[in-house]
């Protein structure tokens, strides 16, 4: 906890509900901390524990790089047998609602609409989902993904020149079909995987794209891969079997382990970090909260393609992945914001 800098960290633990939870507060220097709500089956507490500080760090690089008087927080919910997940949820909403918007909440893995909506009753501090919340939030990701594909084309060729892109979307749920339906906007070939074949189909038909096997998704020729599944699409042996130009996808975790960052890097392969390109549904709800305000979608993607066009420039001069340099940038930032410089 010291060693990152953490300015805060909670156990919660409810009996009546048998919740398990922490709560970690990355940092709070330049405003509120915004992070969402992970239910996993962990296998332990310190599993639990290591994660929530992990993706907490994670969300205040992500608001630092999205240029937001923000920070970093999360919560992470042990899913357990018997536990009651109504019960759990209110408890949460109502430590939320004490900390008195130091902290706001919402989604992430396992917190969905309902319990969204649990949250919502119980303080003013979690995304609500319904017409009153900030809305269009996987629109605001995949908006950032397209705009940060764009911008990786445009640093390698001068120019996105859509009409003749090949894309492969890995993962067509609600970020990567509202992708999807982007790219044909602009005229681009996309073909999609999906290893929920029933979700594969009806996207499929209702774009009237190509499918592909999910397990050869990544050995297809392409300009832009893009990984919007579940994390992890790139490892040790993806990325010997990788055949694109660029990799922009809105999944979080998309590097299993943050050297191969270096290693596309090295097969110049140009990967828009994770962090950098996914910020667009915080930036829309973190803005909501703050101003009350709905950020457009051509703004986020304007936010988040200038970002990135700022991380790929450096990447070149410097000779380093741009993994490296967005994290640099965003340490440098986050420790300025201490600093008060
Ligand atoms: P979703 O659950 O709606 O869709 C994910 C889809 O990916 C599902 O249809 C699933 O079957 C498919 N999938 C999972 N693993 C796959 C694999 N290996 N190959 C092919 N398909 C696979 O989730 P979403 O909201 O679209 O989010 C997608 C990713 O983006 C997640 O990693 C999420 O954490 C991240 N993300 C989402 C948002 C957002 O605004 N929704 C914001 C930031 C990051």
């Amino acid at each position: 906890m010291t060693r990152r800098g953490f300015e805060e960290v909670i156990a919660i633990h409810d009996r009546h509900s048998g919740l398990e939870a922490f709560l970690a507060i990355h940092d709070t220097s330049r405003g509120p901390a915004f992070g969402g709500i992970r239910r996993w089956a962990y296998r332990n507490e310190r599993e639990a524990l290591m994660d929530c500080l992990r993706l907490s760090q994670a969300m205040s690089r992500k608001c630092a790089l999205a240029g937001l008087q923000a920070g970093g927080a999360k919560v992470v919910l042990l899913d357990r047998d018997g536990l009651d997940l109504e019960a759990a949820y209110r408890h949460i909403g109502r430590v939320v609602e004490r900390m008195a918007g130091r902290f706001y909440t919402g989604p992430d893995m396992g917190t969905g609409e309902s319990e969204l909506q649990w949250l919502a009753e119980e303080t003013r501090y979690a995304t609500r989902p319904d017409p009153e919340g900030p809305g269009m939030l996987a629109e605001s990701t995949a908006e950032g993904v397209f705009r940060g594909a764009e911008a990786a084309l445009v640093h390698l060729d001068g120019e996105a020149a859509w009409g003749k892109r090949r894309v492969v979307v890995q993962g067509l749920g609600a970020v990567g079909a509202r992708l999807a339906e982007r790219l044909l906007e602009h005229g681009v070939t996309v073909l999609g995987a999906d290893i929920d074949e029933d979700r594969a189909q009806k996207v499929s038909s209702e774009l009237e794209i190509e499918l592909v096997d999910p397990s050869d998704a990544v050995d297809i020729p392409c300009d832009v891969y893009s990984p919007c599944g579940l994390g992890g699409a790139v490892h040790d042996v993806s990325i010997e079997r990788l055949r694109c130009r660029v990799i922009a996808g809105g999944a979080n975790n998309v590097l299993a382990r943050r050297a191969h960052g270096d290693a596309l890097h090295d097969r110049d392969i140009l990967y828009a970090p994770d962090f950098v390109i996914n910020s667009g549904a915080l930036i829309r709800g973190s803005l909501f909260h703050m101003t009350g305000e709905r950020e457009s979608l051509e703004n986020i993607g304007a936010r988040v393609g200038r970002t990135l066009r700022e991380v790929f420039e450096q990447s070149k001069t410097l000779e380093e992945s741009p993994e490296k340099v967005a994290v640099r940038i965003a340490d440098e930032r986050i420790e300025r914001f201490r600093s008060g410089t």
